[in-house]
């Protein structure tokens, strides 16, 4: 059997081996045991159970949220040479009875369906004439409450259980907490399941975190700059923000479409696929541009605003680096979208747990250590390695400060002896020692506080308070702002908590940083010839076109940039590159290995002119 699936892989796929659990997920599948596989973004979750379904008799059922993401796995199915169709809303009558006569005929090997067409009686007893191999709840954490994303049409999945017996399930997600584990499982009932649990971590992802201050624009410029031509996403809160700064960059020269549910369902639709396509590179959206974004080569995400949990952060981010190569998470925060969320979130029937989900995202946001530890525990995994090379933490793009505690507990003291009745902007004139109107009205100068920070500017002292706030160790409250010492502040006042404050950014590291990304970025790409890249990009992009589908079905950027190494130009070289199975050797061989040789003609004459100018 190891033999079979290991020739299935390089036959459809192209690819020599399999990831360490992806082979241990579909011996499952092949044993007929229940599933409950848990894989981050750009995981290769689609293998797990495309494979297998090739071997099984039978056709797979898989049930996934969006027409766009059933559309773009079709697509890809069809693409390597595998039957697939989808049963959806945006067919009419005579495709769909053409489908089905085609499952009739046992001639199809996956269907995709929505869950709310699965729940349709009709639905339900027509596939009980079909022969099985079993079904596939794909982003399966839309089953929980404790999730996001949830979904009603989800809850009713329980059924398939009932109604199709001895037909395994298998679920799929790419994030889920323990009790959304325990909860997919109960609610699918699945039956002793196997558990396939990778680490949620994303290596290929760079985490910063920046707080969000002066002219975000201009911030987000920069970012976009460090990545010309590269795909990109920029995520906002509110929908007047994303028309905002869509506009903005727009007229700065920086295309980019915007994306809302503000926005008329063609016109959504539309810069979709203009980004699927490549015929975009930036989108700027609010949360509403989610699971069916159908492009693996995405480089960069900006946040212009906070996100209300880890677990959106989480997905949002995991959008970029699909292919598996590096990609950069930015972040621009502040104390406000704190308070926006809170604002939000106090209505809502579980604002508790919401609540605890903001908090817990704004300490990631603040609290100076490896980003990737934090994210990885907060999904209750260990974290083995001692510094991930991938985030502002780990790469020095911060200095910790000398005296956390003692620094950390003047403030706290200062907030103390103002019994909690002041703002931030108070108690930093009290901690640098200040005779502001207010301080002599209250007589603040003669607590004992007073000036213990005189060595330091306010600026500094000012991004204290910040850093505190959003470790949890200060809290600000009411209209008027108001400083009080939160729980973990009686922790650091004791001694038996020391925060890690780190000092304000300077233009000077900033500097170095910048000097440090790009020896990186030079790395990353120097083996690759970024000239016909660009060449083979263009072809890609013109085939998806004229196919209708998103590039990155065509071929993988992974694919197109082992072609600039290897520069394959017979049809048995080009089948050594990543990604090349059976079908794609027969469809793009030769397109690709024309550009290749004539790009080669050319760059041998360039060579001989430069030799010749040498010379004369
Ligand atoms: P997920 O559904 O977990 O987000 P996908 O199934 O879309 O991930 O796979 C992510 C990327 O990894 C795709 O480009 C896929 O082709 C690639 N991939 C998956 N398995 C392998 C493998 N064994 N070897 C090489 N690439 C793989």
């Amino acid at each position: 059997m190891k033999n079979t699936i290991q020739s299935i892989l390089s036959k459809y796929w192209g690819y020599n081996n399999f990831r360490p659990f992806q082979e241990k997920a579909i011996s499952s599948i092949l044993d007929s045991k229940d599933t409950l596989t848990v894989l981050p973004t750009g995981g290769g979750k689609s293998i797990c159970f495309q494979l297998p379904a090739l071997i099984c008799e039978g056709m797979a059922v898989i049930i996934s949220p969006l027409i766009s993401l059933m559309k773009d796995q079709v697509d890809y199915l069809k693409d390597i040479g595998i039957a697939a169709e989808c049963l959806n809303s945006s067919l009419n009558s005579a495709d769909r009875i053409k489908i089905m006569n085609r499952i009739k005929s046992g001639d199809l090997k996956f269907l995709y369906l929505a869950p709310e067409r699965l729940r349709l009686e009709s639905m339900k007893e027509f596939l009980k004439d079909v022969k099985l191999s079993f079904f596939v709840i794909d982003e399966a954490h839309c089953i929980s409450h404790w999730g996001h994303d949830f979904r009603e049409d989800y809850r009713s999945l329980g059924i398939i259980k009932d109604e199709f017996e001895g037909v395994c399930v298998h679920a799929f997600t790419a994030t889920a907490t323990g009790r959304v584990q325990e909860d997919i499982v109960k609610q699918l009932k699945l039956e002793s399941p196997h558990f396939y649990i990778d680490s949620v971590d994303r290596p290929n992802l760079t985490y910063r975190m920046l707080r969000r201050s002066g002219n975000l624009i201009g911030r987000i410029v920069e970012v976009i700059k460090k990545h010309p031509n590269e795909a990109g996403i920029i995520y906002c809160l509110r929908r007047a923000d994303v028309d905002s700064i869509s506009e903005k960059l727009n007229s700065l020269g920086y295309k980019n479409l915007p994306y809302h549910a503000g926005l008329a369902g063609e016109v959504r639709k539309k810069n979709q696929d203009k980004f699927s396509a490549e015929k975009v590179s930036i989108i700027t959206a609010t949360i509403a541009f989610g699971m069916g974004i159908d492009r693996s080569n995405i480089r960069y995400i900006i946040h212009a605003a906070m996100p209300k949990s880890i677990e959106h952060y989480q997905q949002e981010t995991g959008r970029a680096g699909r292919d598996g190569l590096p990609a950069d998470c930015y972040m621009f925060y502040s104390g406000s979208d704190y308070r926006t969320w809170e604002h939000i979130l106090a209505d809502s029937s579980q604002s508790q747990i919401m609540i605890e989900k903001l908090k817990a995202m704004y300490n990631f946001c603040g609290r100076p250590g490896c980003r990737h530890r934090y994210l990885i525990s907060y999904f209750n995994q260990d974290y083995k390695k001692e510094n991930c090379q991938a985030c502002d933490y780990c790469l020095g793009e911060f200095d910790m400060i000398d005296e956390p505690l003692a620094v950390a507990q003047k403030i706290l003291a200062c907030v103390k002896q103002v019994r909690e009745k002041f703002g931030a902007n108070h108690v930093v004139e009290i901690l640098k020692g200040n005779l502001t109107d207010n301080i002599k009205r209250w007589k603040h100068d003669q607590l004992s506080v007073f000036s213990s920070l005189a060595s330091e500017t306010k600026v500094f002292i000012r991004n204290m308070v910040e850093q505190l706030l959003e470790q949890g160790i200060l809290s600000r409250e009411n209209e008027f702002q108001t400083l009080f010492i939160a729980d973990l502040g009686y922790n650091v006042l004791s001694g038996e908590m020391i925060p890690r404050l780190a000092k304000p950014v300077t233009i000077q590291k900033r500097k170095e940083v910048e000097k440090k990304r790009k020896i990186r970025h030079d790395i990353d790409w120097e083996d690759i010839d970024e000239q016909l890249f660009e060449a083979l990009r263009a072809k890609r992009r013109q085939l998806a076109a004229e196919k209708n589908v998103p590039a990155y079905i065509i071929l993988g950027d992974k694919t197109l940039k082992d072609m600039t190494r290897i520069k394959p130009v017979s049809r048995e070289e080009f089948s050594t590159i990543f990604g090349i199975g059976e079908v794609k050797l027969n469809q793009y061989s030769e397109i690709f290995t024309k550009i290749i040789k004539e790009y080669l003609v050319l760059e041998t004459q360039a060579n001989f002119i430069d030799e010749a100018d040498k010379k004369s």
